[in-house]
């Protein structure tokens, strides 16, 4: 666990700086299918030719409110469909949910009185906007802000605002992000509706405080905008249309390809969030020595792309979910018969956005495209209350969803995905009254997971290193373990590549071929996305390095490039990396690997470890010099630091340091 702690806060650093990668795919073809949904044949709203003035998209589209978010892995986003949709169903607002990237910001101070702006900000890395909120943070705290009707003392008065931010108190600029653009549009006048709510990810509360929040808040918005209240009913924000002449062989029907280019089985950079590239893992292989735990180290080859990067970026890597949660999910909603039938999504409404490309097949979408292994929304188990098998499964539905520690103490320990949720509660029912569009609505699209890479673009510009470890833990009363989505994914990718005797049942039911056999030959699907987490220019500057476990990754790039420097007889400054892991002969990764580095270091690389699973060798302490002052700081730190890791009592870890002395463990020659 102290390892955990640590890998958290090391990852902290690696999320330095900003990443402005915001080139979007521009190739796709013009759209033909009158079901097919635009945004993955055209690009986005801007580039189809839409204004970029979001006032005049809400007279356009009649709307009163708009919900933007600012997301880098889909909470934010969801969070803002969320409150469109209950802005929508109890109060009536005519709301839409905005992209940030999508528009520009010049002309908020038009927008009128009685109409609502939300920002609902993730905060990413050390306080940095997420990627698609990089303009509109630029933008508003420039310097010289220019709004479109000129500069007055407040010129955002008619400018009305709801916040939320989305962060981690274990990073140092916790919610920043929503501070600061509450700040700053309060500076410019705005005037902020309820309180600016912050949801904190380290602390695990964030839906709860998602929850919390927004109650208030509607009251606050409600008594501002003179909205009645009135009783929520459910309507679907996509409607499906079953394509009876299609079949999935049919060429036009998507069946998990992200966009028309992969469809059409030509592969077009740029390569981003919006279009991976189907990479070969040219090598693949395990790093622990352990049987109960997996660490993955991938070189993934970029040589036939226009990818690019530099020691210290990361890698996107795209999953699909394993075989066995797609078809649970399929089964316990009834669909398990429908999985291979063609449909079409349509958003019934015309600001809201279907995530993925259609025509297509529920399995597809399932498997490639939304989230079903994540935790559950207790919102979420709300909504689907209505469509419950029978009314005694309502009533508990119902329970689960209104009652906070209920639903903790039933939910919280198992780790339950929305399908093993349904499957829990149902009983053995069937929940095949639920509109598969609030499936579409209540589950994040499936996410690229980002990952360190752990080489050199020095040694080696090609081909690109992931050091991945697997997300699998024991769950109590659970018969299968939980397990990660992307991890695990990759564990299989390296079973079959390696053709291992015992690969991992579970591990067998990925669909690794991925659609229409693309993938197959070992393939994964991958972005790179640029960061700031680089070596210093001139390598005789010394580095310090601090990555236990899997925070190691990047580590590895940098020695791997220093060491490659000296070789070549760069003048390389010292090098020193802190690792820890559990045991030397277990998890120690890259061991034999740091040993080459250290021929061609020399002193200048050192190695420090420490491994937390080791206590059998029990050091001596051996104090000496000044009595009154040093020799007593040093009983009371050590007795400061047992306590911390230990995790016991200052006066537990004193009797601790007594008994090393009495055992003649702590001797002291001072005066
Ligand atoms: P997921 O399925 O995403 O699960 C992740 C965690 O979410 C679980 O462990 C659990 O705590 C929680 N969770 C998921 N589902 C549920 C549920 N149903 N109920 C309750 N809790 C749930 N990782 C590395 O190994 N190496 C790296 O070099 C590395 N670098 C990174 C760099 C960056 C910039 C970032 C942002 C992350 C990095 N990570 C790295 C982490 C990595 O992106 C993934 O988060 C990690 O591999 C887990 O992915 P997964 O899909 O296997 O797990």
């Amino acid at each position: 666990a102290e390892l955990d702690t640590l890998d958290i806060l090391v990852l902290g650093v690696i999320l330095l700086g900003t990443f402005a990668y915001l080139t979007k795919g521009t190739l796709w073809a013009k759209q033909k299918d009158p079901y097919a949904n635009a945004a993955y044949l055209n690009g986005n709203a801007a580039k189809a030719g839409k204004t970029r003035n979001f006032v005049e998209k809400m007279e356009e589209s009649g709307k009163n409110c708009i919900i933007f978010y600012g997301s880098q892995t889909g909470t934010a986003e969801d969070y803002a469909s969320r409150l469109a949709k209950e802005g929508k169903s109890r109060f009536g607002l005519e709301t839409m949910v905005a992209d940030l990237e999508e528009y520009d910001f010049d002309a908020m101070d038009t927008l009128p009185s009685d109409k609502i702006a939300f920002f609902v900000m993730a905060t990413y890395g050390e306080g940095e906007p997420t990627d698609n909120a990089v303009e509109f943070y630029e933008f508003i705290n420039g310097d010289d802000v220019a709004f479109s009707q000129g500069g007055e003392d407040a010129p955002l008065d008619n400018f009305h605002y709801v916040a939320f931010g989305l962060g981690n108190n274990t990073y140092e600029h916790y919610n920043s992000m929503v501070r600061d653009v509450d700040r700053l549009l309060t500076k410019y006048g705005a005037h902020r509706i309820g309180n600016a709510g912050e949801g904190d990810d380290g602390a695990g509360t964030m839906e709860e405080d998602f929850l919390a929040w927004k109650e208030p808040m509607w009251a606050a918005l409600a008594a501002h905008m003179g909205l009645e209240e009135r009783e929520a009913v459910y309507e679907p924000v996509f409607g499906i249309t079953v394509r009876e002449g299609l079949t999935p062989q049919s060429p036009e029907v998507y069946l998990g390809e992200p966009n028309k280019m992969h469809l059409e089985g030509a592969q077009k950079g740029p390569f981003n969030a919006h279009n991976p590239y189907i990479a070969p893992i040219a090598e693949s292989y395990e790093l622990f020595k352990v049987k109960d735990r997996n660490c993955i180290h991938l070189e993934i080859d970029i040589s036939g792309s226009t990818l690019s990067y530099t020691t210290g970026d990361h890698i996107a890597i795209w999953p699909t979910n394993a075989g066995d949660e797609v078809d649970r999910f399929l089964r316990v909603t009834g669909l398990t018969d429908k999985r291979e039938q063609v449909i079409s999504v349509k958003a019934l409404e015309p600001t809201a956005k279907v995530p993925f490309p259609t025509p297509t097949t529920y399995d597809a979408i399932v498997r490639y495209h939304l989230e079903i292994g994540a935790p559950v929304s207790r919102q979420f188990v709300s909504t689907l209350a209505a469509f419950a098998p029978t009314e005694e499964i309502k009533t508990e539905m119902t329970k689960l969803g209104s009652d906070k520690d209920y639903f903790h103490e039933k939910t919280g320990s198992q780790l339950f995905n929305i399908a093993r949720l349904l499957e829990h509660v149902g009983n053995g029912e069937t929940w095949d009254k639920i509109p598969f569009s609030a499936f579409i609505e209540g589950l994040t699209k499936l996410q690229p997971r980002y990952y360190s890479i752990s080489s050199s673009s020095h040694v080696q510009p090609k081909k690109i290193s992931v050091t991945a470890v697997v997300e699998s833990s024991m769950v109590v009363g659970r018969q299968d373990p939980f397990r990660g989505v992307a991890t695990n994914y990759l564990l299989a990718l390296k079973q079959k590549q390696n053709g291992d005797p015992e690969p991992s049942p579970f591990g067998l039911t990925y669909e690794l071929h991925g659609p229409r056999n693309k993938y197959d030959g070992i393939h994964v699907p991958v972005h790179v996305r640029h960061s700031n987490f680089k070596l210093p220019s001139d390598p005789a500057k010394p580095i310090i390095m601090i990555g236990p476990g899997t925070g190691v990754a990047p580590f590895r790039g940098f020695i791997q490039e220093r060491a490659q420097q000296a070789r070549e007889g760069i003048n390389v400054g010292r090098t020193i990396l802190f690792f820890g892991c559990r045991k030397s002969t277990e998890d120690f990764m890259y061991e034999s690997e740091f040993e080459e580095y250290k021929k061609a270091l020399g002193d200048k690389f050192e190695l420090v470890t420490a491994f937390s699973r080791e206590s059998s060798k029990k050091a001596f302490f051996y104090v000496c010099g000044d009595a009154a002052n040093m020799a007593r700081e040093v009983n009371t730190v050590l007795a400061q630091i047992i306590a911390e890791g230990r995790g016991v009592s200052e006066s537990k870890a004193e009797e601790i340091v007594k008994n090393m002395r009495a055992a003649n463990q702590y001797q002291e020659d001072v005066w």
